[in-house]
């Protein structure tokens, strides 16, 4: 079985996190599913048989800075950043997700984790290899 791999633009986009927050905590960070993920299914941690084993989506500890509501903030501009320019598939956070389903509006999350530690962010099957810059205020960008 070949080794598992994150998708490059997943990769980026953890790499603009932690250039802007470099003291951020790191415990309830994630990329690969645990065989216990695993049996439950569907989810973007699990490596696609069918791409070469890659994983398409992170979780991102919610402790970026002393700021509480900095990670609220921060997936609020990722979800932004879905809505105009694709590449990122949905985010959960709060016990909010936003997808293309009512055109990433935050809705309600009824899935069995609230995700009140750490933001998921999935990618589109299209990013596999897309490694550019995520125009993303808080991340480095600028406002368009
Ligand atoms: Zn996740």
């Amino acid at each position: 079985m070949s080794k598992p791999w994150l998708s490059k633009a997943a990769a980026q986009l953890r790499e603009q996190i932690d250039d802007s927050y470099p003291d951020r905590k790191r415990q309830s960070d994630g990329w690969n599913a645990d065989a216990n993920h695993k049996r439950r299914g569907k989810s973007d941690h699990i490596p696609d048989p069918k791409a070469n084993f890659v994983v398409r989506a992170i979780d991102v500890d919610a402790r970026l800075s002393d700021d509480k509501r900095t990670s609220a903030y921060l997936a609020d501009q990722i979800r932004l950043y879905a809505k105009r320019h694709g590449r990122i598939h949905y985010v959960i956070h709060l016990g909010m997700i936003a997808s293309p389903i009512m055109n990433y509006k935050w809705r309600r999350y009824r899935g069995y984790n609230p995700h009140n530690h750490h933001i998921h962010i999935s990618f589109r099957k299209d990013q596999d290899n897309n490694s550019e810059f995520f125009n993303i205020p808080l991340l480095g960008g600028t406002n368009e």
